[in-house]
């Protein structure tokens, strides 16, 4: 195997494990638990998780998905995070090599993987992740080179301040919750670790893919279009898709920029 790879291999499985931690994170903090104490327990049986049944991703296919002690099933969700963060972590090391850059993002993807899937069970995004995360992201980015203090300060102010508008807006004219304050924190929190100039492309990408996933859903549900799907997630999705192609968004925006132009004066003149 070549250095590389071993490196990127190593990424993988440091992710897997923070992602196994990830799992303990996303079922206890809605509960309110410690994330510390006690020991993972088998929630059936309550037998303490032995370490050697503990190793992310391989245990659980060892153990063909079952509880080692009572055989209850366990949910393919707990390997698929651990499998969800060993990649993401892999792809921005590769992305953006031994930097402070990367460690950022490392962050970023954990706190966003426990956000989404948080979300994704009980349409809540916790307060106690996101608010925290603004002041946090505000310092990471002191380590994010295309993002000066200034625009991550106002990348605050406008990722809260845009969604608050749209929210309330909506709930204004539909007089329901189309969009929860939970968004508007989180969006605010993306933008104080990726800068103002994230605001627009996060918005932007979450809803494109928001339509991609939800339309079908919807018409696999035949629900009456008031099916809940949290935005959360796709918002996650979308400040790091963005984070990873960093360099192709401003070039991508002056070339639509020239497009239109062009289209303009096909038409006016
Ligand atoms: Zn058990």
């Amino acid at each position: 195997m070549t250095k590389i790879g071993l490196l990127l291999a190593c990424a993988f499985i440091f992710g897997a494990v923070i992602g196994s931690f990830l799992n303990v994170c996303i079922y206890r903090i809605p509960a309110g638990l410690s994330i510390v104490r006690p020991a993972s327990r088998c929630p059936k049986c309550l037998e303490p998780i032995r370490w050697y049944h503990n190793i992310p991703i391989l245990s659980w296919v060892l153990l063909k998905g079952r509880c080692a002690y009572c055989e209850v099933p366990v949910s393919i969700r707990y390997p698929l995070v651990e499998a969800l963060t060993g990649i993401l972590f892999t792809l921005f090391l590769y992305r953006f090599a031994f930097n402070p850059v990367t460690l950022v993002f490392w962050l970023l993807c954990a706190t966003l993987v426990v956000i989404s899937f948080i979300d994704l069970d009980h349409q809540i995004i916790p307060d106690v992740i996101s608010l925290p995360g603004i002041p946090i992201g505000f310092l990471c980015s002191f380590a994010v080179p295309w993002v000066s203090w200034q625009s991550s300060l106002l990348g605050i102010l406008a990722g809260g301040g845009v969604l608050l508008v749209i929210a309330l807006g909506y709930e204004l004219l539909a007089k329901r919750e189309g969009m929860g304050l939970g968004d508007v924190k989180l969006l605010a929190m993306l933008c104080a670790f990726l800068g103002v100039r994230a605001v627009f492309p996060i918005i932007f990408l979450g809803s494109v893919l928001g339509t991609l996933v939800g339309v079908p859903l919807m018409l696999l549900k035949k629900s009456d279009g008031k099916l809940a799907i949290p935005f959360g997630p796709f918002l996650a999705a979308g400040a790091l898709i963005y984070g990873f192609f960093i360099q192709f968004w401003d070039p991508l925006m002056r070339w639509y920029g020239v497009a239109l132009m062009d289209i303009w004066r096909s038409i006016f003149s």
